[in-house]
């Protein structure tokens, strides 16, 4: 007997296998200690926001290979990188972890790797973001938003959630351009000024800062809301008093944070 199979054999056979693999991919996680019974009443884990940052980086290879090797620094990765030119690569499955958000809170979340998908922008940090970039970031965030049901206003920068460690994306990342498109929040044109007695801090915190470090998390609201890259002032204190002294919001601080605040309140 012939011991080379028929190529119609061997093809009905690699067929079987890709089946069988791709099946694999779906299968559920399973313990091999306990036996399966599978119950119909749960759900997908969900990410819950969609975190953006820029690589910081001269080029698109250099990040993408620093996204994918083991660094001096550690991992690092996220679930998209987006060139300059508008390429998008996927480099981790949108039901897992990347580690992109390191320690930070946002919305009394703690573990923001848990419960966000991440975006790096091919962005050296001192550059305008390319047009074709932000064209391709918005087709994505659309397709997002609509296949995992994340809310169109929960994209944040790096620096929201993490305000002391960093500063990304950029003051020139442009938000209101975001915000035309339907994604993030961002606050009305013709918001009027802030109400005497309207209370600046807890409006921060509605929005989701950690205002642990006010200054730190006033300066990332600065960098997103207000495109400057600026340490709040502090007040002079006062002679003889003891404490920290008070972080300074200024009027516009306060008109945008409170034009935030009722748009999160739903007025
Ligand atoms: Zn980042």
């Amino acid at each position: 007997m012939n011991r080379h199979r028929a190529p119609w054999v061997r093809g009905v056979a690699l067929a079987l296998a890709a089946t069988l693999l791709s099946a694999c991919a779906n299968a559920p996680q399973r313990s091999p200690l306990a036996a399966w019974s599978p119950s119909p009443n749960h759900d997908a884990r969900q990410a819950q926001v969609i975190v953006l940052h820029h690589t910081q980086m001269d080029s698109f290879d250099e990040a993408l290979a620093t996204l994918k090797s083991a660094n001096d620094h550690g991992r690092v990765s996220a679930h998209y990188l987006i060139a300059e030119d508008g390429r998008i690569v996927q480099l981790v499955d949108e039901r897992a972890r990347a580690w992109h958000a390191g320690v930070g809170r946002w919305r009394g979340m703690g573990d923001l790797n848990d419960a966000s998908i991440g975006i790096e922008l091919d962005n050296d940090g001192s550059e305008p973001f390319a047009e074709a970039q932000i064209d391709a970031l918005i087709r994505l965030l659309d397709d997002l938003c609509t296949r995992l049901a994340i809310p169109r206003t929960a994209v944040i920068a790096h620096a929201d959630l993490a305000p002391t460690r960093k500063a990304d994306p950029s003051a020139q990342f442009p938000w209101a351009r975001l915000a035309n498109a339907g994604f993030g929040e961002w606050p009305r044109a013709d918001a009027p000024p802030a109400p005497e007695g309207f209370d600046p801090v807890l409006a921060l915190a509605l929005l989701g800062y950690d205002t642990t470090d006010l200054a730190a998390s006033l300066a990332a609201f600065r960098r997103r809301f207000r495109g400057v890259d600026s340490r709040p002032p502090i007040s002079t204190p006062a002679a003889g008093a003891v404490g920290i002294p008070p972080v300074v919001f200024d009027d516009e601080d306060r008109r945008l944070l409170f034009d935030l605040q009722q748009q999160r309140l739903g007025r």
